[in-house]
């Protein structure tokens, strides 16, 4: 198949979160599995040209928005991975610091206007350079438009007619709600701005469109594809998706084992495997060190990397992280960064608690590495998780999970059985801080009184495997389905 891939985020050029590891991932895992993958991203002003190769490729690019005005661009190329990457560039809308806001967290106000661009950026460079997809694949509400554009628009004559589109949903949270003064950009005529499409409220939801206009609409877990049909986490679409019947259902995110595997991690100061673990001892100290922790071989250690967002539930781990210090022998690892209060409120852990509490703000793959390697527990309290990746890497480095049981969390971590050690981490239930704290207790309770089973799950863990292969086969079947072809 030839497959257009659109999106807002990849790795390693542009990242914020797990979409951008999963655009890393997936079209990879689909090349070896012989089909005929591009990616189109837009050129961000931070990401490096020069390192990774990327070379002018078309300009310049034309490409009509619904103002009847026709904007400029250029295209640039890079081959990664053995898979074809096309950056769209255009100065003012992408050549600016970071993805989505700016340093003060501030949502770029024109976030409407450049992602519609991208999206018909992405299709207008196939129709400049001939490419024929046999599916066009978007990512979120960022390329969402791609459906409408394909659906709406009049491609007969051109290689994008009667082109499927399919959207995959990696957070229902970021639907690109947008005031209706935006609508005469996007280039749809007011019949469409009905509240089946596009209209939320008055305004414009892209991802609403999106998902009413594609062939085939995913989520990232199939707990998460079953939650979101409820009113509870359904964000307001739940109706939307039931509505899409068996057109919509969940498929799990891999793990790219390439980057995330302890054997040979060269952002590891030392490597390990499921049967010689001596190595994660040695990546324990280092991440001690690193973190200003005590050495300690025996002490447990937990670890937290992630964006700071209700989401991920470390509000829960605020409420109950000083009372876990003062009753129980552990320390604290964690990286991340996002709401300012949070990264206070864990800056002054860090400060009260001095060697038992470690914290870097920010950004760092190599630090993320390290805390996946050099921890026991990983600690995910998140209250809504469509996939999660964290909590896989952690089953590769033997790092038990202590997981919310919610969306990918649930189906990728088996709860603790304290009668005969099987398992591959600890789950809870109830989004309350009791339930983390007891939950933690009991983890940290088998760490000390019963240390076999948490070796037996340690090498259960990392023997599991979320290959992205088994993911790619069932994105093959969903663009089949999407080209009416299953
Ligand atoms: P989400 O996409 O909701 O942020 P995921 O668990 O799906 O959550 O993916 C998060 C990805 O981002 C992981 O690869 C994780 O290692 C990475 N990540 C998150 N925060 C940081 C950070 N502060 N430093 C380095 N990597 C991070």
């Amino acid at each position: 198949m030839n497959i257009l891939m659109v999106s807002s985020e990849m790795s390693p050029f542009a990242k914020t979160g797990g979409l951008a590891d999963v655009v890393a991932a997936l079209p990879k895992a689909l090349v070896r599995r012989g089909h005929n993958v591009v990616v189109v991203l837009p050129m961000y002003g931070d990401i490096d040209a020069y390192k990774y190769g990327i070379g002018h490729f078309h300009a310049p690019m034309g490409v009509w928005m619904g103002d009847d005005e026709q904007e400029w661009c250029a295209v640039r190329r890079t081959v990664y991975d053995d898979v074809p990457v096309y950056f769209i560039e255009h100065d003012v809308y992408f050549n600016r610091h970071g993805l989505y806001h700016d340093k003060a967290m501030r949502d770029y106000a024109d976030n409407p206007r450049r992602f519609a661009f991208l999206c018909r950026a992405a299709l207008q460079l196939c129709i400049d350079k001939g490419f024929r997809p046999d599916v066009v694949h978007a990512h979120d509400w960022q390329t969402a438009l791609l459906a409408p554009y394909l659906r709406i628009w009049n491609w007969n004559g051109t290689v994008l007619e009667n082109c499927p589109a399919m959207l995959t949903i990696h957070n229902l949270a970021y639907q690109g709600i947008y005031s209706k003064r935006n609508y005469p950009y996007l280039g749809f005529s007011w019949e469409h701005f009905t509240t089946d499409r596009f209209e939320y409220y008055d305004a414009i939801n892209y991802l609403k469109a999106g998902i009413f206009y594609s062939s085939m609409v995913n989520t990232v877990s199939p707990t998460y594809a079953d939650e979101v049909r409820t009113p509870e986490h359904g964000n307001g679409l739940d109706g939307h998706l039931r509505w899409k019947g068996d057109r919509f259902w969940g498929i799990l995110n891999g793990a790219d084992y390439d980057i995330w595997s302890p054997e040979h991690d060269h952002r590891l100061p030392a490597h390990y495997t499921s049967e010689h673990r001596d190595g994660k001892r040695i990546c324990k100290n280092v991440l001690q060190d690193h973190f200003g922790l005590r050495h300690d071989d025996n002490v447990a250690l937990f670890g937290v990397v992630g964006r700071f967002t209700a989401q991920k539930g470390y509000n829960l781990l605020a409420q109950v992280i000083e009372p876990v210090l003062n009753s129980m022998h552990v320390q604290f690892a964690i990286l991340g960064t996002g709401e300012t209060d949070l990264e206070q409120f864990f800056n002054f852990m860090a400060h009260k608690y001095g060697d038992r509490v470690g914290i870097h703000v920010g950004f760092s793959e190599d630090l993320a590495h390290l805390v996946e390697a050099g921890s026991d527990f990983f600690l995910m309290p998140s209250r809504f998780e469509p996939c999660g990746l964290n909590q896989m890497y952690s089953l590769r480095y033997g790092t038990l999970p202590i997981v919310r049981a919610t969306g990918g969390l649930n189906d990728t971590v088996e709860n603790y059985n304290h009668h005969n050690g099987d398992g591959t981490g600890f789950k809870f239930y109830d989004f309350t801080a009791e339930a983390l704290y007891y939950t933690m207790g009991w983890a940290v309770s088998t760490y000390y009184d019963r240390r076999h089973h948490i070796e037996k799950m340690r090498y259960n863990a990392m023997q599991r495997r979320f290959t992205w292969d088994m993911s790619a086969e069932a994105y093959e079947y969903a663009y089949l389905r999407a080209m009416g072809l299953h």
